[in-house]
């Protein structure tokens, strides 16, 4: 192993950029977990935070009420996530404008999963928008958003092929979206050879890594059998025989995540996503290797020297 790759550059941090992904919390014990998880990353000052939109628009009003917080209680820029499932177009375009007039300006647009979960057939509201590049052409017609959007390095579930997965980016691109992020995956290879396809079909917009540090082995395990993640035998192997000893495996998840976004920075990725589960500790140590500090923590640490 080469050491120096591990060690802080301190060049780097001022070049990468980050941000981070929320779910609406169901309960007050939930909420308070998110809030102590936004207090303590809101000092890396993230270039925005994201808050997701459950299947079938089931957390409108958490999802509003959510990104009304960021907005109002926090120095932090929220994206809103929006999803076209089971809704016609004036109801979608209604939650753009509720958002809208929050001050909201940045969305992640996205087509959604049926209300019956991953996996299940997608069938468009006869008067809905059909995709996610429909959905950001309805956004750019209000106003002039920062609009992010998916990418699937190892192709979305449902596209035949990679062909017809790239044409649907392409879509979303020409339609007004400012980047793209990726649904999370273990093989840097896999998002470098998805990054070429885009390019070589002229797509240029910022295709940001998702990075999703993995909290529970297991979950993340049957998530990704789901959602077409490929999880390689190596990462299994790490994990292995550690469902019970819950330290241990918080250590491996940060040393994994380390090491695919270090990775990443070596192969000249900037931007990074990185999707919290609310949980702050993994994000915030993986941004502390990779140069993002925050300011507060770094002049404490020089005090007490
Ligand atoms: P699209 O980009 O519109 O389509 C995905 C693929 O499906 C396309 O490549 C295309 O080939 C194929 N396809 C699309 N429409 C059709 C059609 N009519 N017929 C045939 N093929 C078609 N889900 C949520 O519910 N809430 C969220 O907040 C959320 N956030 C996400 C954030 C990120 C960064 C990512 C990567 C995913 C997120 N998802 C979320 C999951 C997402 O909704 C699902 O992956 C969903 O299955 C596809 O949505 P999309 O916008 O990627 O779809």
């Amino acid at each position: 192993m080469n050491q120096f790759r591990f060690s802080r550059r301190p060049d780097i941090g001022d070049k990468i950029r980050v941000s981070f992904e929320f779910f609406p919390p169901k309960t007050d014990e939930m909420e308070a977990r998110l809030w102590d998880t936004v207090t303590r990353l809101e000092p890396l000052k993230p270039n925005f935070v994201s808050v997701t939109y459950g299947a079938g628009g089931s957390t409108r009003e958490r999802t509003a009420r959510t990104v009304k917080r960021i907005l109002t209680e926090t120095s932090l820029t929220p994206a809103a996530h929006m999803t076209c499932v089971d809704a016609a177009r004036h109801e979608v375009d209604e939650v753009i404008q509720e958002f809208a007039d929050m001050g909201v300006t940045r969305f992640v647009a996205l087509r959604g999963d049926p209300a019956e979960g991953v996996g299940a057939a997608y069938r468009p509201h006869p008067g809905g928008y059909a995709n996610g590049a429909e959905l950001v052409g309805a956004l750019k017609g209000v106003g002039d958003f920062d609009i992010s959007v998916s990418a699937y390095p190892e192709k979305h579930p449902e596209s035949p092929d990679f062909a017809t997965d790239i044409d649907m980016l392409k879509r979303k691109v020409d339609n007004g979206a400012t980047r793209a992020i990726t649904q999370f995956f273990f093989d840097n290879d896999l998002y470098e050879r998805y990054v070429e396809r885009a390019r070589r079909a002229g797509i240029y917009i910022p295709i940001v890594p998702g990075i999703l540090p993995v909290h529970n082995f297991t979950q993340v395990a049957n998530f990704s059998a789901r959602c077409g993640a490929l999880v390689p035998a190596w990462l299994a192997e790490r994990f292995d025989g550690l469902q019970k000893d819950p330290q241990t495996h918080a250590l491996v998840a940060a040393a994994v995540a380390a090491e695919q976004v270090l990775d990443l920075v070596e192969r000249g990725v900037g931007d990074f996503h990185f999707y919290t589960m609310n949980r702050a500790d993994l994000a915030f140590a993986i941004c502390h290797m990779i140069g993002i500090r925050s300011h507060e923590a770094e002049a404490a640490g020089s005090a007490a020297a």
